[in-house]
């Protein structure tokens, strides 16, 4: 495979946008190379700019549920843009997308839409804080719920110590209301609760885990952690932006048969357009502006490009009544295929999956935290992508990323991965 326009592509936006991406973990520095630039995408697969297709492991990160250019999203998006692009005043589509979200979704009586999945957790907190007059909130070490200041906390020196920041530019201030707790260890919340009696407004967390890798709840985790902020009079916000309407209609809440207080949505809620949202039931929800204190607002929020593609991708995924279970299906077979050649090649290795999220750890031990997931061997994973890459696989620039299964791959294409991975795993 080439990458010569890739390459030069590459030159040219590093001299006008830093890293010459507009998120960093596309810059490939993870994996070493140059980041493919692509020209188009349709169903399951990425063509770029040296004419290459791959098959897509990544889909935009998680909203190609159903593949690129779904005809229904492209065509809404295009009538809509007809008729004007935005307006800032309520249109009769953002009550409509809203009614199908909350009619999907267990325990929310009413959604606000925003722009990205950030917005949508850092709204979500600011809710929690202004509902619970509390300031404090734990994030669990290696779950990510976008760059807002509060997320970007490292885990400080103990238990009652507060977090740090783990990016220039977040202030102390700002870190010491985060505390940081590992992923799947109650002992390690329940402390900190003792810790901070009657400080913490909200324990948000990743029901499943996709920034470490894949990473599912341990039996009994979730129910704990229900159980642990109903006792303390703080709200359980699930970040649902990677697993809302992915693991199932109703997302983790109904994967797992938990209620939470808050729930954040993004990625396929968008339909590949920059929506995120969060919902909640009526009493929480009724603080926000303009009902009441809790400000939170948006120029381009609702806006109506985005809500069409939405729309019709919820639309979908609510009127096929065997969209997840194909989904994990699909999944199911490439772990199988996975761990077969895999094995046979006599690789190390840890395969962790929920429902269409997956990922392949180069470590022999189980994989359920951030500590664990850093275990894994990355020249390993290194060699790994770019085997794959060179053979027509795209998989996440990055050791700790989920791969995120769409339903346009067909089993053909499940088959020329896994045998692209026996290759691969020859070279590793
Ligand atoms: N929450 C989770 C679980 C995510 O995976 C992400 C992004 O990957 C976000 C929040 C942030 O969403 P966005 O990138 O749309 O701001």
């Amino acid at each position: 495979m080439l990458y010569k326009r890739s390459s030069e592509l590459f030159v040219e936006a590093n001299k006008v946008i830093p890293g010459g991406v507009n998120s960093p973990v596309r810059a490939f520095k993870g994996v070493g190379g140059t980041p493919i630039f692509v020209k188009e995408a349709k169903g399951a697969y990425l063509y770029d700019e040296d004419g290459n297709r791959l098959i897509d492991y990544i889909n935009s990160w998680g909203p190609m549920i159903l593949g690129h250019a779904y005809e229904p999203v492209v065509n809404a998006v295009i009538e809509k843009a007809k008729k004007g692009t935005s307006f800032g005043m309520p249109t009769e589509l953002e009550t409509q997308i809203a009614q199908l979200a909350v009619s999907m979704v267990p325990n929310i009586d009413k959604i606000r839409f925003v722009n990205s999945g950030t917005e949508a957790c850092m709204s979500a907190i600011r809710l929690a804080r202004g509902y619970t007059k509390r300031d404090k909130i734990i994030k669990f070490s290696g779950c990510y719920h976008g760059h807002s200041d509060s997320f970007l906390i490292a885990a400080g020196s103990g238990l009652s110590t507060f977090g740090v920041p783990n990016s220039p530019g977040v202030t102390e201030g700002t870190a010491k209301d985060t505390l940081l707790a590992s992923y799947n260890d109650i002992e390690n919340v329940k402390a900190l609760f003792e810790a901070n009696k009657n400080e913490i407004a909200a324990i948000i967390i990743e029901p499943v885990a996709g920034n470490m890798g894949c990473i599912p709840p341990a039996k009994g985790f979730l129910e704990a952690l229900r159980s642990v902020c109903s006792e303390n009079g703080a709200l359980l916000i699930f970040d649902e932006v990677m697993t809302g309407f992915r693991l199932a209609k109703g997302g983790a809440q109904e994967l797992y048969g938990i209620q939470a207080d808050i729930v954040c949505f993004g990625k396929v809620i968008g339909g590949g357009l920059p929506v995120g949202a969060f919902a909640a039931r009526e009493e929480i929800m009724n603080h926000l502006a303009p009902l009441g204190p809790v400000y939170q607002a948006g120029t381009l929020s609702g806006n109506p490009l985005a809500m069409a593609a939405g729309f019709e991708m919820l639309k979908s995924l609510n009127s096929d009544s065997t969209i997840f279970s194909r989904l994990e299906e699909k999944t199911a077979y490439l772990e199988k295929g996975i761990r077969k050649v895999l094995t046979e090649a006599n690789v190390v290795f840890t395969i962790n999956r929920v429902g269409s999220m997956i990922s392949v750890h180069f470590d022999a031990n189980p994989v359920y935290d951030f500590a664990t997931a850093k275990n894994g061997d990355n020249e390993s994973f290194k060699k790994f992508f770019h085997g794959l890459l060179k053979r027509g696989v795209y998989i996440a620039p990055s050791a700790y990323e989920t791969w995120f299964i769409t339903d346009a791959l067909t089993y053909e294409d499940l088959d020329f991965t896994i045998n692209a991975i026996a290759e691969t795993a020859k070279e590793l």
